[in-house]
């Protein structure tokens, strides 16, 4: 089967790194395309379909996270990679609460960057739409996830999720009774875990608990287990056939 080459948008003003980045992943055979302020990057964004974004957060025009924020209004998902200067920790955290798929601190080494990249798109290629059209519907005591729409129904209302919500609960959802530790999550859902990302976890769990729990704060689907990570109960299918 032939391979698509992936194209990646570079959003970056920095004429030397953007040079920098798009020759090593032209290098990796990717189509590498670049805008150098906020507006042509967002005009870029909206207009080509793309298999990854690197995004700088400080542009000219519009910011990188104005950029992200309004790509993850649209229904297509297109993963993102922010691209930030070391002071602005407040930045990666908004970043990623908006829906960036991770970050890259400047200054960076070129081959952490594209380890990134690579560990990204195959991420990406897990949840795959397409891939996931083929899938079954998954349930879980009265929890309904059709992976081929990408849609949930709890207690017969559907929950509208964000893209990362629904990759998690669908995780979750695949694997009832096991727990998986944050660092695993992170691992299969975000695709490449580090240090000093678990609170996303923690509040994705919270929001998606807000979202399909009757008491979010006693919690039937996505249970703790304390000192170890996350759960879907397997309980719930036993409850169903009762
Ligand atoms: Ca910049």
């Amino acid at each position: 089967m032939r391979r698509m080459r992936k194209k990646i948008l570079v959003i970056e003003d920095e004429r030397d790194i953007a040079d920098l980045i798009r020759l090593h992943l032209e290098d990796l055979n990717y189509l590498v395309s670049v805008a150098r302020d906020g507006n042509t990057g967002l005009r870029k964004s909206s207009a080509g379909s793309w298999d990854l974004i690197i995004l700088d957060l400080r542009l000219p025009g519009v910011d990188g996270l104005e950029i992200c924020r309004r790509l993850r209004q649209r229904s297509e998902y297109v993963p993102i990679l922010m691209l930030t200067s070391k002071s602005s920790e407040l930045d990666r955290v908004v970043g990623l609460e908006i829906g960036a798929d991770d970050y890259v601190t400047k200054p960076f080494s070129i081959l952490e960057l594209t380890a990134r990249v690579k560990a990204i798109l195959r991420r990406a290629e897990f949840f795959d739409r397409s891939k996931m059209q083929a899938m079954d519907t998954v349930q879980v005591g009265k929890l309904t996830i059709d992976p081929a729409t990408r849609s949930a129904v709890v207690r017969g209302e559907a929950v509208e999720l964000t893209a990362r919500e629904f990759d998690l609960l669908f995780h979750f959802a695949k694997h009832p009774g096991r727990v998986f530790s944050r660092a695993e999550l992170l691992d299969r859902v975000w695709g490449y875990g580090h240090d000093g990302y678990e609170h996303t976890v923690n509040s994705h769990i919270n929001r998606l608990r807000a979202k399909i729990e009757s008491d979010p704060a006693h919690p039937d689907f996505i249970v703790t287990m304390w000192g170890v990570g996350y759960k879907m109960s397997a309980l719930l299918d036993r409850e169903q056939c009762a």
